[in-house]
């Protein structure tokens, strides 16, 4: 068992909720949140996993919840929204950013003092569209994008400070965000004709290579983008 603490944003449900399962797991406790009461009172959260409301986008709430902190090995940056069909809208825009890249960063940015204490690590979650343009979703696709590149740069920069920071890329996965996708039947052919295995991904199927990103048995690896997509990038 590792005894060491993570904290999950977006980890009451979706992918999020498959890294809490898989760091579980392998031994750490995790703080897993979600964006609403609803969502984080809906969560049947197994021994080890502690669960708590927070607003990525909110300074305060997140500056609250890493104060109550007494230790932190592992920072992972699950939340995140999409809007398809919307984010020509540039308010649409500007959230999908601050949720996705700007709360990615914040959190990073107040998590930082307490991974540089434990020589802990970072794994944020980027996307296909951090490679390709998603025509329906600009702003869902700058926002990976910038989070492939914010990864890049973090790990520069912290890997001074003992901080490891990494990112997944996850193909297409059955999770709620993925839904509408899976119930539209041309939109599923077309996504499953571009993808090797022929199937939809599994969230623990992400957690697990979180998991092994937050572990020691990656302590060489920092600013890498890693796809776990079925063979998606790969055609
Ligand atoms: P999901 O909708 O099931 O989960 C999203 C999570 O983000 C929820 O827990 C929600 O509460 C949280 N969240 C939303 N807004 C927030 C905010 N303002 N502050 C804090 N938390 C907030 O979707 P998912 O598929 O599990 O997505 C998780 C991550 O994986 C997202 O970053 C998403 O972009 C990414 N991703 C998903 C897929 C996929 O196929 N499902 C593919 C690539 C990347």
């Amino acid at each position: 068992m590792s005894g060491k603490h993570a904290l999950v944003t977006g980890g009451t449900r979706g992918i999020g909720f498959g890294v809490a399962e898989a760091l579980i797991a392998a031994g750490w406790t995790v703080l897993a949140t979600g964006a609403t009461r609803e969502e984080v009172a809906a969560c049947d959260a197994p021994s080890g996993m502690d669960v708590a409301v927070l607003d990525v986008t909110d300074q305060t709430a997140v500056a609250n919840l890493v104060a109550g902190l007494d230790r932190l090995d592992g920072l992972v940056n699950c939340a995140g929204i999409l809007m398809r069909g919307q984010e020509y809208d540039l308010v649409n825009f500007q959230r999908v950013i601050d949720v996705n890249l700007t709360g990615t960063m914040r959190m990073c940015l107040a998590c930082k003092p307490l991974l540089a204490a434990s020589g802990g690590a970072i794994v944020n979650t980027a996307s296909m569209l951090s490679f390709f343009g998603g025509p329906l979703v600009p702003a869902y696709s700058a926002s990976k994008g910038g989070v492939a590149q914010l990864t890049k740069a973090l790990a520069a920069h912290w890997a001074g400070d003992g901080i490891r920071v990494n990112a997944v890329a996850p193909g297409w996965i059955e999770t709620g965000m993925t839904q509408g996708l899976r119930e539209d039947a041309a939109r599923e052919a077309a996504i499953m004709a571009r993808t090797p295995m022929r199937r939809w991904g599994r969230p623990r199927e992400v957690g697990d290579l979180v998991a092994y990103l937050l572990s020691d048995s990656a302590s060489f690896i920092t600013g890498s983008i890693m796809p776990v997509d079925g063979g998606y990038a790969a055609m």
